[in-house]
């Protein structure tokens, strides 16, 4: 059960694109697919939700073959493209209601619907008029409309501002806890912000599968921090168990914790204690980007 890749392969032309993908997501994971630019990210998603043809190997959504069960496989897979496309003309409930009408669906739980992407006070608006991040979230409501177990995110946060950023995080957070969630990015951050899992694509091939607390270094981690005024470093390095401060830009700091328990709460603390207000706090897993890098580099 879950979603299962087997052998798959796809070219373009005489260009291999994807070399034989073998993949499980089980139900309810959330799974961060990364890759550089021209990995074929895309054309994977693509494939899973049926908008692109040709290709080998066999992929099955719960019991359902996607070559042979296109229709049934479309009503369990929530899609989100790359720079979610949408009538921007329509109103935001105009445009469920037309999305639905396309799909044939009669019964929409719509105030469910709005108030789980967090529309509700919104639908009454020409999508045009809402931000980047409300848009989005139109994108999410078209996506959840036939309410899928599986939710294919394509970019998801791509051009949002941090504010915007969170939000549509703690929204996937929020759809993951009852949905299979595979989505790409090429953001590190977005992988360790909302994932379980991560898998690496690189050249058309997955050079990386690893749940992500493997890859968490055991016995170190670095706190990122932005604060609203300098800070001394040598304060920083008093905080218990920091083998080194980095002092990155005017107020940023990279704390090196020798401990791999979050030590986010202690710079917290160190703030207060200090009338310093936190205007970003990040929780750096080194060895993700390490072995990014490593996998993918000068490609
Ligand atoms: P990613 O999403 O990881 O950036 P894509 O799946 O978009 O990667 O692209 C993978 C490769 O396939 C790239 O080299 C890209 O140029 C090529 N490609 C994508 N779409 C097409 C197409 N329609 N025709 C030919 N080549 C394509």
């Amino acid at each position: 059960m879950g979603l299962q890749i087997e052998n798959l392969s796809k070219q373009y032309g005489k260009t291999p694109v994807l070399k034989n993908i073998n993949l499980h997501l089980k139900k309810g994971e959330i799974v961060g697919f990364l890759g550089p630019n021209g990995a074929g990210k895309t054309t994977l998603m693509k494939i899973l939700t049926g908008s692109l043809n040709r290709w080998e190997g066999r992929v099955f959504f719960d019991e359902l073959n996607l070559k042979t069960q296109l229709q049934d496989v479309q009503k369990h897979v929530g899609y989100l493209p790359e720079n979610n496309p949408l009538y921007t003309e329509m109103y935001v409930k105009e445009y469920l209601y037309f999305i639905a009408k396309t799909y044939r669906l009669s019964n929409v739980n719509y105030p469910e619907l709005l108030q789980k992407t967090g529309l509700t006070d919104h639908q009454n608006k020409p999508i045009k008029t809402l931000s980047k991040g409300y848009k989005q979230r139109v994108g999410f409501a078209a996506a959840l409309i036939h309410n899928p177990p599986f939710l294919i995110l394509d970019e998801p946060t791509t051009g949002l501002d941090p504010n915007q950023l969170i939000e549509i995080r703690k929204l996937i957070k929020t759809l993951g806890q009852e949905k299979t969630v595979f989505l790409s990015t090429h953001i590190l951050q977005e992988v360790e912000a909302l994932c379980d899992r991560v898998i690496i694509l690189h050249q058309g091939q997955i050079v990386l599968d690893s749940p992500l607390k493997d890859l968490a270094d055991q016995k170190q981690q670095i706190v990122k921090v932005t604060f609203d005024f300098r800070v001394e470093t040598e304060a920083l390095k008093r905080l218990p168990q920091v083998s080194r401060v980095v002092n990155t830009h005017d107020f940023d700091y990279e704390i090196y914790f020798d401990t791999p328990n979050d030590q986010r709460p202690v710079v917290f603390d160190f703030a207060h204690d200090n009338g310093l207000k936190i205007l970003s706090l990040q929780h750096k897993i080194e060895n993700l980007e390490k072995r990014f890098y490593a996998l993918t580099q000068g490609k």
